[in-house]
């Protein structure tokens, strides 16, 4: 699993800090969480294709998070794109996709699905889901938690050769958390061939919000949270009423959460330099990164 910052800036895009954007691959797959203003520039700095996009992620309805969707879904329509695509995010969205498409008389080969969800299990595919729950801004938005699946143990070889289960297709059939049967009869079960399950991974995008127990909530255990980190302390009370975080505020929630990483993103353009941002949040939570756009961050897999 990567994750790729595409931009990591907000409200107001600057030359170093694009509006927000955040690609996540997986397994051959790519997911966008929000599409800010010039996502598909910044698409093609990062050097990843539109053809493995699957779904988009909306989180809310500000401009600085959409409006890099009518461009886009133009991109792919004369790149004569096949593949089906979906965009998921709050009430309000299917009419922002019409419109544009109205307005911009454009047709999309492709299939394209909006749906507009509230919360709860928004997708699902092979050997993973997502979940979506409303957080605490001006307006109605949600954050997003992409879960896989716990993966079967280690397959111990040498004590299936030793239990006397032949070479083959048997062995697929153990690692999958299958019992087989063996030609004298006996049947293995996989538990004795097979270590603990391995926790699958959790990325969790949380834009915009103030610090809220829904977020903790979503983002309990993640590998790595993105969280709205828009103001230094000095402008807390501001951050409080426009809806958005401090660098600590987000450090907060990722410690409660109990989380591995956290990327501050959605800086404002007011910090030049974001030692300040970085400080105050590792402070609080060491394991903390301030998103810088383009960059490339694995999400290894959990032993
Ligand atoms: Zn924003
Ligand atoms: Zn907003």
């Amino acid at each position: 699993m990567k994750v790729v910052t595409l931009g990591t800036g907000g409200a107001i895009p600057t030359v170093k800090r694009a509006l927000p954007a955040t690609a996540l691959i997986r397994e051959g797959k790519m997911f966008l969480f929000d599409c800010g203003e010039g996502t598909q520039l910044q698409m093609r700095r990062a050097g990843i294709g539109f053809g493995r996009l699957a779904t988009i992620f909306i989180s809310h309805l500000h401009g600085d998070h959409l409006a890099g969707l009518p461009g886009l879904l133009m991109t792919m329509s004369l790149l004569s794109r096949d593949k089906p695509l979906q965009i998921i995010g709050p009430p309000g969205l299917k009419r922002f996709v019409k419109v544009t498409k109205e307005t911009f008389r454009f047709h999309s080969e492709y299939e394209l699905t909006v749906q507009e969800i509230e919360g709860g299990r928004v997708d699902q595919g092979p050997g993973y889901l997502v979940e979506a729950c409303p957080m605490d801004h001006s307006i109605f938005a949600l954050g997003y938690a992409l879960v896989e699946e716990d993966r079967p143990g280690e397959f111990d070889l040498k004590r299936a050769l030793k239990l006397g289960v032949p070479e083959g297709p048997l062995f697929g059939q153990l690692q999958r958390g299958k019992s087989v049967s063996l030609a004298d009869g006996r049947v293995i079960q996989p538990h004795l061939v097979l270590g603990r399950s391995r926790k699958g991974r959790k990325f969790v995008h949380a834009l915009d919000t103030r610090p809220c127990p829904a977020v903790v909530g979503l983002a309990e255990d993640a590998d790595l949270l993105v969280h709205d980190a828009m103001f230094a302390q000095e402008m807390a009370e501001d951050a409080r009423q426009m809806g958005h975080s401090t660098a600590s505020g987000a450090a907060r929630v990722a410690k409660e959460a109990g989380v591995r990483q956290l990327l501050l993103s959605h800086i404002s353009q007011r910090y030049k330099d974001e030692q300040v941002l970085l400080q105050e949040a590792q402070l609080v939570f060491p394991q903390t990164v301030v998103a810088r756009d383009l960059m490339s961050v694995q999400v290894p897999l959990r032993r």
